[in-house]
């Protein structure tokens, strides 16, 4: 045996692996013993064991592994109780003997060289063991980076195993056993089941902690939905148990005169909502709908005042003129009262905006003791706004009247049904279909409310709607209606309404007295021509509250005492003036006329322009033209085509000029046949090179016979052009009539020349009388005419 001595040293729990470094405290007397007598007499060579047996602190025979390592040391640090030695691991040895049976001392052993096995067994091995590394994710236990190197530099296979084991922190039982097998291949088969082994252990890690993980989110989940349960249980305990909720709803049932069948169906409702789980999302939806049952007025009324003497006084209190207006309202109410009928139309006020409808609604119920609510139909383009949406909707509610009811809190109250005139319909619905309903006395007794469900009576409310212009209310709803026409005010008007109304109104809002704000007469009246240009006193309000505000600062702050508003003082507080009022028609111009117009902001003038050029008759018409203006446009040319001659024009002229009628845009598209004279008269005009005289307006639609047809809207139209400054009003003979509504005002301040053909009014519009011409017929005309008899 080829048997070698080598002082011996034992490791607990560590194997050095040949070709492999590690670094060992070592200190225990007999091991220090070894190290030096290694160094000095054994050229640093030492052999290395483990021991079996890890408790015995001075191992003998049966306490060590019998296969271990000669080591060569490498480099020792001395501490002061141990010293760090760093061995590499030479070759496998078997111990054979102890000399002198002491483990302090020396040891014979026998060189353990690895067998190389069946090569190509061995390649394999390798290039498996390779590849099991390679599948091994970073982070695996396994896993080394510098195995990883060293295994693509290419690694001897022993030295592999050796350097793998080493590595691992595999149970130094099986490390023992590497160090045991000598055969290569054989090690590297090890090898490769415990890649295996581990990584099923890894997988198995995994899944255990998944499921580890699940169960505690779990039970956190489960603990955090108790918790919410009893946090919302202890809200809705909180005072609103259903049982008491539901006792007090029953309570309020019994004590009052709510209808039966609303009793009925509020008790269906609750008993649902109790059998509900409380969480339930339904519980939320069910409350709502029986606390608009129960809120509704069903019985709550207001008593009328019934002296209509009073309800007069009230309504001159409030507002000024208005005289007609007023009476009739009293008729109404009479009638009403009188007769205690339910069948009465409901009365709309009509009127361009600011001359007072809703005021004069509100006033109505204050005469009368009446609350007031209030519901515009501007827009409003569905019919669930009006009638609600069914309960099953999400986020149902009723529609715009039931609120209005309870917000009116009684069965009786003033309604205004404000822009009844503005509503449209479209894929959604009807909205007037609804208001049909609503507003016949025949059926608004029962009233149904998609999402009420109950008939609700609406029979006792006094509604009253408003319109800017009674054509745009569809003509089903007109039939309902007594319709009251509000009319723009004159300038005397509104300074009556400034002074009696506007002015204190504001005085008051702003805490003012009438000492300090003193607009004198003459200044109303340039605020009203020169600051506003409107049918009604909106503006005109605004313009004096601003006034007020200013007022006030001046006070305050610049210590005045009072304040008397003169022109400089508005120029400084309102800035220039905004409407230059009458300054347009103050020339005698060619092709200009001015028309009248009538729109939902009340009358308007507007001036029509008319140009021409060479080209080949064309007639170009731009602005705000309607279909109905455009064909007038035709008209009027057609007819000035026909009469040329008499009017002094060359009937040449027709093939060899473009002409261009231009409408100005206003804020407002126009339309209708009352422009048909004013545009004959800017034609005529135009190709006569006469101009017309200033300060003139006129309307009336023209025939193609010449002939002036009577127009609408006289009252509003009349007063514009007083607004404007205008001082001759030509209208149609067939309007005489309604000058008796214009006030005398401006009946005092404009010229109405009434006609009936065309003729008179170029005779009244132009500057000079026109000059009729001979013409011979042209050739090319005469021609056709041949063409025409053959
Ligand atoms: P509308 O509803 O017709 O558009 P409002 O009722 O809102 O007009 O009236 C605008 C303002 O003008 C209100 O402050 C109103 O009191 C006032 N007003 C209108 N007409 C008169 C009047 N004849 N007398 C007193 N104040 C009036």
């Amino acid at each position: 045996m080829n048997s070698k001595t080598y002082p011996i040293i034992c490791t607990r729990g560590v194997i050095v692996f040949p070709g492999q470094e590690l670094v060992i405290d070592v200190g225990r007397a007999n091991s220090l013993k070894a190290i030096e007598n290694a160094q000095d007499n054994y050229n640093d060579r030492i052999c290395m064991f483990t021991q079996s047996n890890m408790n015995a602190d001075n191992p003998g025979e049966d306490d060590i592994y019998k296969v271990g390592v000669l080591c060569e040391i490498r480099h020792i640090r001395r501490f002061e109780k141990f010293l760090r030695i760093k061995f590499r691991g030479i070759e496998r040895v078997k111990l054979d003997s102890f000399e002198e049976g002491n483990l302090s001392e020396l040891c014979q052993v026998t060189m353990m060289p690895s067998q190389r096995q069946n090569e190509m067994e061995e390649s394999v091995l390798v290039r498996m063991v390779a590849q099991a590394f390679e599948n091994m994710r970073p982070g695996e236990k396994f896993m080394s980076k510098d195995l990883m190197m060293e295994l693509t530099k290419g690694i001897q296979p022993d030295a592999l195993t050796d350097k793998a084991v080493q590595l691992f922190s595999l149970p130094i039982e099986r490390k023992q056993q590497y160090l045991e097998t000598t055969g290569i291949n054989d090690r590297l088969t090890m090898l490769l089941e415990d890649i295996e082994k581990e990584k099923q252990l890894t997988e198995v890690e995994k899944r255990i902690n998944e499921t580890v993980k699940d169960r505690i989110d779990q039970n956190q989940k489960d603990f955090y939905l108790r918790e919410k349960i009893s946090a919302l249980q202890e809200q809705l305990n909180d005072g609103s148990l259903p049982g008491k909720e539901g006792d007090q709803i029953r309570k309020r049932l019994a004590e009052n005169p709510y209808p039966e069948s609303i009793k009925a169906k509020v008790l269906e409702e609750l008993t649902r909502y109790e059998n509900l789980p409380m969480a339930s999302g339904e519980t939320g939806t069910i409350k709502t709908y029986i606390d608009w049952l129960m809120d509704l007025p069903w019985w709550q009324h207001t008593d009328d005042n019934e002296d209509l003497e009073k309800v007069k006084e009230v309504l001159e209190e409030d507002h000024f003129g208005l005289e007609k207006v007023k009476e009739r309202i009293l008729e109404y109410l009479a009638v009403k009262q009188n007769t205690n009928s339910l069948k009465a139309p409901i009365i709309c006020l009509a009127g361009p905006p600011g001359v007072g409808k809703t005021s004069l609604a509100k006033s109505i119920a204050r005469a009368l003791d009446r609350h007031f609510v209030k519901m515009s139909l501007g827009g409003v383009r569905d019919e669930a706004e009006i009638r609600g949406h069914r309960r099953t909707y999400l986020g149902a509610l009723p529609g715009r009247l039931i609120q209005g009811m309870k917000k009116a809190k009684v069965i009786n109250p003033v309604f205004l049904i404000d822009e009844i005139d503005k509503m449209a319909s479209d894929i959604k619905g009807d909205p007037s279909a609804a208001m049909l309903e609503v507003l016949d006395p025949e059926q608004n007794a029962f009233f149904s409310d998609h999402y009420i469900e109950e008939p609700y009576d609406l029979s006792k409310v006094l509604f009253i709607a408003t319109a800017n212009y009674l054509e745009n209310i569809p003509a089903a709803l007109r039939d309902r209606l007594e319709i009251i026409e509000l009319s723009s005010y004159t300038d005397v008007e509104k300074i009556h309404i400034a002074k009696d109304h506007l002015i204190p109104k504001q005085l008051k809002e702003n805490g003012l007295t009438p000492e300090q704000l003193i607009i004198p007469d003459d200044m109303i009246l340039y605020l009203i021509r020169y600051y506003t240009r409107e049918a009604g006193v909106r503006q005109l309000e605004r313009t004096i509250a601003s006034l007020a505000r200013k007022t006030i600062l001046a006070i305050l702050k610049d210590k005045k005492e009072k304040i008397v508003i003169d022109k400089d003082l508005i120029k400084e507080w309102l800035g220039n003036e905004k409407v230059d009022y009458g300054k347009k028609e103050m020339e005698d111009q060619v092709g200009t006329v001015t028309g009248l117009a009538y729109t939902s902001f009340g009358g308007d003038i507007l001036q029509i322009e008319a140009n021409k050029f060479d080209g080949k008759g064309v007639l170009i018409l731009t602005g705000q033209l309607g279909d109905v203006m455009k064909e007038s446009a035709t008209i009027a040319l057609d007819y000035i085509h026909a009469n040329a001659n008499r009017y002094g024009i060359s009937k040449k002229v027709f093939g060899k000029t473009d002409i261009h009628l231009h409408v100005p845009e206003g804020a407002i598209p126009k339309d209708g046949p009352s422009a048909g004279i004013t545009m004959t008269t800017a034609l005529t005009s135009l190709l006569t090179g006469i101009p017309v005289k200033a300060n003139l307006a006129m309307t009336g639609e023209v025939t193609l016979r010449g002939n002036v047809l009577p127009i609408g809207g006289l009252k509003e139209k009349s007063l514009a052009a007083y607004r404007s400054g205008i001082t001759t009003i030509i209208i149609p003979k067939g309007n005489v009539k309604d000058l008796d509504e214009i006030p005398q005002e401006v009946k005092d301040a404009v010229n109405f020349i009434p006609v009936s053909k065309v003729d008179e009014v170029l005779a009244n519009a132009l500057v000079s009388p026109l000059t009729p011409i001979e013409e011979k017929d042209e050739p090319e005309t005469k021609e056709k005419s041949k063409e025409a008899d053959a």
